[in-house]
């Protein structure tokens, strides 16, 4: 008997949980269900332009999607269209690779006020993803102040700081690149609580921060420490990279380039500065204490009309399926939910890991899926697809994504690669040869 597995979520999880299902049962018939008619997640949606290599990933996901036993579900939302359970009763494993979609808050007063953007909302912006491609952030002067000391936060600002020219070999919307050109601002910030010992970039996020050619790169250098002790000794020869590279950014003339992007270590948000939106940013001064960033009682207030928050994010809730008490996965044990329900990528370990980290983490749940695969009993796609055009829902087939790719590429002239399309009735219309 065939059996049936549903994975929902096209993101590099989904796509490499699929991969080592086919390597190991070829027979397997997977159907993947993604609430956009575009696959790949945030391969697509998330990582920055400017990184095309990166995005490239899209070509090992497009080779499982073109095997017989495959089957793309797009534009159908597990929650809205089809619920968990009755994919359950429809396939022998559902694999929930649903990724994570709320962008975590700053927790301070004024938090919610216009002018504050999530990382996730911004990079989906400037990324094209229908649910943000209508923001039209306001992108106020004099600074812009982008939170967090991950990678996520260096890409924001460096697409934020970037020359129009410098993204020319990129997929960036036109809307985007038109709204980053016309703003007033001239300083942004990026802020860490901690020092930058602890911060969670890597060294060659942070370099590339040193080549733009519009904005000049400036450290305090009284920030810096003078011996570097990572807080696992695994990581001190990538931080001490780091530091080094920091150390060159210190000496760097702020008068260098038209705009300057400060690098602040020890620096915690505590009020955005209101009323009616965004006119500053008080920031308390910390130091480490016991690895923990602790105000000191110091304050300084940034003249800031934006802010972009990259600390985080929470999962979505998904009915019948319990959330960890984290909040940033669904609960589960090694990927298991419950019988016959799965969890991979950052559905399972909550936001952390880079695209190659899925691979690995994928694989050790498709070998458990495996395991446990019961015997085919069920009506897989065909079942599935009866449901959802009883419940007149449109579907979008991979060959239909086929066709808004062809379109996207046909639309951009050498060197873009493509010119996306950004909202969701355009994509439907795109569907289809
Ligand atoms: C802004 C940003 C930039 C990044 N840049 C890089 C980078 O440059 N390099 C790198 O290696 N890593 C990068 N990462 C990390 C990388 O993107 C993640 O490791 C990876 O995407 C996680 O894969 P995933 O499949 O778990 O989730 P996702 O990629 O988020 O995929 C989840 C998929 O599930 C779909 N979905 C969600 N809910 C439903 C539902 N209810 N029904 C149906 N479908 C649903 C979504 O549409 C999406 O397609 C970045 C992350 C972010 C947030």
């Amino acid at each position: 008997m065939t059996r049936h597995v549903a994975i929902v979520g096209s993101g590099p999880a989904g796509f490499y949980a699929a991969e080592a299902i086919f390597k190991k049962a070829p027979e397997v018939r997977i159907d993947m269900i993604d609430r956009l008619p575009t696959p790949y997640g945030l391969v697509r949606s998330g990582v920055a332009p400017d990184h095309q290599g990166t995005k490239n990933v899209w070509r090992v996901f497009d080779r499982t999607a073109r095997r017989d036993t495959f089957r793309y579900f797009g534009h159908v939302e597990v929650g809205r269209d089809v619920s968990v359970e009755e994919l359950l009763a429809r396939y022998d494993a559902v694999v929930l690779a649903v990724g994570v979609t709320v962008d975590r808050r700053l927790g301070i007063p004024g938090d919610d006020l216009p002018g504050v953007y999530g990382s996730r909302a911004l990079s989906g912006w400037y990324n094209g993803h229908p649910d943000f491609s209508g923001l039209e952030p306001e992108l106020r002067g004099p600074g812009i102040a982008v939170i967090g000391n991950g990678n996520v936060a260096v890409d924001v600002v460096r697409v934020l700081s970037r020359e129009p020219d410098e993204m020319i070999k990129t997929d960036i919307p036109r809307y985007a690149l038109d709204a980053i050109e016309r703003s007033d601002y001239s300083e942004l910030y990026m802020l860490g609580r901690r020092g930058p010992s602890q911060a969670s970039f890597t060294t060659a996020e942070l370099r590339e921060l040193g080549e733009m050619t519009r904005t000049v790169a400036l450290v305090d250098p009284a920030q810096l420490p003078e011996v570097v002790e990572a807080d696992d000794p695994k990581h001190q020869k990538k931080m001490e990279k780091i530091v080094e590279t920091l150390r060159s950014y210190s000496q760097n003339a702020p008068d260098a380039k038209p705009q300057r992007l400060h690098l602040r270590f020890f620096a915690s948000p505590v009020r955005v500065i209101g009323p009616d939106r965004v006119r500053g940013l008080e920031v308390a001064v910390t130091e480490l204490r016991d690895g923990r960033a602790v105000a000191t009682g110091e304050t300084y207030v940034l003249e800031v009309g934006t802010i972009v928050t990259a600390i985080g994010y929470g999962a979505t809730p998904l009915e019948g399926v319990p959330l960890a008490a984290s909040g940033t996965s669904f609960a589960n044990v090694d990927g298991k939910i419950a019988d016959r329900l799965w969890a991979v990528g950052w559905a399972k370990r909550g936001p952390s890991g880079v695209i190659a980290t899925n691979r690995g983490d994928s694989a050790e749940v498709a070998d458990r899926v495996l395991a446990e695969l019961s015997d085919g009993a069920r009506g897989g796609g065909d079942a599935l697809g009866a449901l959802l055009a009883e419940r007149g829902a449109r579907v979008v087939s991979y060959d239909d994504w086929l066709a808004i790719d062809e379109k996207e590429r046909a639309a951009a002239s050498e060197p873009t690669p493509r010119v996306k399309i950004t909202s969701m009735d355009a994509l439907l219309a795109a569907c289809g040869r």
